[in-house]
């Protein structure tokens, strides 16, 4: 009899072979052969058992967007470094201080100035990105464009951060401008060599526009639907 587990979640290493063979083909279609681009599953909804499939196949970041569901999944994936990508309160960034390795969702001083109390605490610094709204919409979280340098001049001066980059998600269907913008603007930054801060990593594309993203600089993919099937029950 076949193992149940393997027959089951065949479909994640499809799935995951196919999105390796589209990045690695967007690379060569956009001049980016030589460039790195990590790819991370998006857990919301998945079963510990499935991510664990894709751990399996060669995944080895997992983003998080619920303080609750990560929690209460984190005790059943094997090893593999997570991300805190979804809006954080600041009343709850106690809960996932010691298990993450990097928060991608930071869009204000007041969270940046809680992570940095908690990080110093705990003896160590936190990796974050700034989380740009590069669309401008009034729903999303994130920083307006124009207001992330200020932001990242006060974040800098926090001990226990270290920014590490630019996270956005551009609105659906956005044109290639937005990206062209978003990129622009890590360049930018990149230039400005503010103490603490490193633009290194551009966090960038999702299920339905990865390969665009990867046209326009991303060097990191999050990645949901396209690996594990469309959600089953609504996101909170
Ligand atoms: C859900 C989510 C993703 C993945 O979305 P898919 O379209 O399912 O790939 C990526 N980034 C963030 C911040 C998300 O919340």
């Amino acid at each position: 009899m076949d193992d149940i587990n393997s027959v089951n979640f065949q479909f994640v290493v499809e799935n995951y072979r196919d999105i390796c063979y589209n990045i690695q083909n967007a690379k060569i279609k956009y001049n980016r052969e030589s460039d790195n681009v990590d790819i991370m599953a998006v857990t919301k909804t998945v079963a510990p058992e499935i991510v664990n499939a894709a751990i399996d196949c060669g995944i080895t970041l997992l983003g998080e967007n619920r303080v609750q569901e990560f929690m209460s999944k984190k005790d059943f994936y094997r090893p593999c470094d997570v991300h805190f990508i979804g809006h954080l309160q600041t009343n709850k960034v106690k809960y996932i201080i010691n298990d993450v390795k990097m928060i991608q969702s930071v869009d204000s001083v007041k969270l940046a100035e809680e992570i940095n109390r908690l990080a110093l605490k705990n003896d160590r610094v936190m990796d974050i990105l700034i989380e740009v709204n590069i669309g401008e919409e009034l729903s999303k979280s994130g920083v307006s464009r124009n207001n992330v340098l200020p932001l990242l001049n006060e974040v800098s001066k926090l001990p226990g951060i270290r920014v590490k980059g630019l996270m956005a998600i551009p609105p659906i269907g956005s044109d290639d401008d937005i990206y062209i913008s978003l990129k622009d603007l890590f360049e930018q930054l990149k230039t400005k060599n503010i103490p603490g801060v490193s633009m290194e990593i551009l966090s960038v594309g999702m299920s339905g526009d990865y390969e665009k993203a990867v046209k326009y600089g991303s060097n990191l993919v999050r990645i949901g639907t396209k690996l594990f099937g469309a959600r089953k029950y609504m996101e909170v």
